[in-house]
């Protein structure tokens, strides 16, 4: 063979991990391909066709080896049965911090995860409408910020941000009270570094395509980078449709706007939470026996107006999901082109057998479903949305694609076989692990080996944000 110095020492070196023979799937290059991926130092050291030589050989053959899962939208906060929960299904990145309800101060919450230790990577957004709110002395929801107080958030938000926090998120429908000065002076805040903003926006329901309109304008009024949260939780109550011709207007326009959406149409969410406002039956067309309780001592069980109240008032942090979406908007909004996927999973009051199935199902469940046996995506589809389109929006570096020198975040899966087993409490194991998801690596460490959990390693790293004024 003749070849040069590099490609020599390139060819001859042993590598801590070499998975062989996968059909690699690059989402950054659209590359479609039977290779092998050499690992050293918890980076990808090449992709190549030849041969070569490691501590570790994965056969891949017949699986899929694509990037590592970016879930943009995730409730795990640092929670270690969540992390393993969301490795199982392909997760190797997250972004906490969603809805405005997370950990706070962001940079003191990295520090810690990255001196304990933990399975997969993460990035935090800091949280407004729960937790700066509540520091800045708002005791309720509906009580609007003084201009003192709105002051005062912006100034811890963009302490936040220099301290490596990836953006700054709100959760609307949490706090109706927060007004446009509120939403504009934070948003102004994001903006000057070109962080994003997450939005959980106003209200489901018939409320909610007033609600996509307001992310929309935040954009236009303070050129922040908006992420419409889940948005198939926001609009898939049969306004899916609509929303999404008044977000590919603002496509249209060259605004710069982002949607994460999940692979199911019912909602979970803190039943003490103001999604249960005056009137909720008639926002969202539904009965108490529409509410599932997913924690506490009625989970498995569809609520009554006794049980529904008593819950409200005894346990306002347990978890409930809402019956109320339409099972085809799941695809309608995930097939857009400007759609990333995301879980709204991995609670941190998560436990075995409790919560919603999105934890530990969201992937495999589109896998199957939307891929496998409906074709509304394609494979090429699947991965870009879930690892190289977040990886993007957020800007986190060296993750998202497979390629020389890029962080070691690897999913090897059998599309053959992929399926979530997750379902709904009552009706089984909402935490229940896929099947079909064999190797999850992160930084060069597998976290999930042969589809079992190892439990000894903690690869994951903080994914503190660089920060710089933003100039074009
Ligand atoms: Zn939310």
């Amino acid at each position: 063979m003749d070849m040069n110095e590099n490609d020599r020492l390139f060819f001859e070196r042993e590598y801590d991990l070499v998975i062989e023979n996968g059909t690699v799937i690059d989402p950054k290059t659209e590359m479609r391909t039977i290779a092998n991926v050499a690992v050293a130092e918890g980076k990808i050291a090449g992709i190549t066709r030849v041969p070569l030589k490691a501590k570790r050989v994965i056969d891949a053959a017949g699986k899929i080896v694509c990037p590592g899962i970016i879930d943009p939208h995730s409730h795990a906060d640092g929670q270690l049965f969540s992390a393993h929960v969301m490795a199982n299904m392909g997760v190797t990145s997250i972004v906490v911090g969603s809805c405005g309800l997370g950990p706070y101060p962001v940079p003191e919450f990295l520090k810690g995860l990255d001196d304990e230790g933990y399975p997969i990577n993460t990035a935090a957004l800091t949280p407004e409408s729960w937790i700066l709110r509540e520091r800045a002395g708002i005791t309720s929801p509906y009580e609007a910020a003084t201009e003192k107080q709105i002051a005062q958030m912006a100034d811890w938000a963009e302490e936040d941000l220099l301290g490596g926090a990836i953006g700054v998120s709100f959760g609307l429908e949490y706090a109706p009270a927060t007004k446009w000065d509120e939403m504009v002076a934070l948003a102004k805040v994001a903006a000057k570094y070109d962080k994003v903003m997450p939005i959980h926006s106003r209200a489901g329901g018939w409320n909610s395509l007033e609600a996509t309109r307001e992310v929309i304008k935040l954009q236009e009024a303070t050129g922040v980078r908006v992420l419409l949260s889940h948005h198939v939780y926001q609009c898939g109550q049969g306004m899916m449709e609509e929303s999404l011709k008044i977000i590919e207007k603002a496509y249209r326009q060259g605004y710069k706007i982002g949607v994460d959406s999940g692979a199911y149409c019912d909602f979970a969410c803190p039943v003490g939470s103001e999604v249960f406002c005056e009137g909720w039956q008639d926002i969202y067309d539904c009965t108490y026996h529409d509410i599932l309780a997913g924690t506490g001592k009625y989970a498995g069980q569809r609520l009554t107006k006794e049980t529904f109240e008593e819950m409200r008032a005894n346990d306002p942090d347990g978890s409930v999901t809402a019956f109320v979406g339409k099972p085809y908007e799941v695809a309608l909004a995930l097939k857009q082109p400007y759609t990333m996927i995301s879980t709204d999973g991995g609670f941190p009051n998560l436990a075995p057998g409790l919560g919603h199935p999105q934890s530990a199902g969201s992937y495999p469940k589109i896998l199957r479903e939307l891929v496998r046996e409906q074709d509304v995506l394609t494979v090429m589809d699947f991965v870009k949305k879930s690892s190289w389109m977040p990886a993007q929006f957020f800007g986190i570096e060296n993750k998202g694609y497979l390629g020389t020198g890029a962080d070691a975040d690897i999913l090897i899966f059998d599309l053959k076989t992929v399926k979530e087993n997750a379902t709904f409490p009552g009706l089984g194991d909402p935490m229940a692990a896929p099947d079909g998801i064999e190797y999850v690596i992160v930084n060069g460490v597998p976290v999930i080996d042969g589809g079992q959990v190892n439990r000894e390693v903690r690869p994951g790293r903080s994914m503190p944000s660089q920060t710089r004024v933003w100039r074009l």
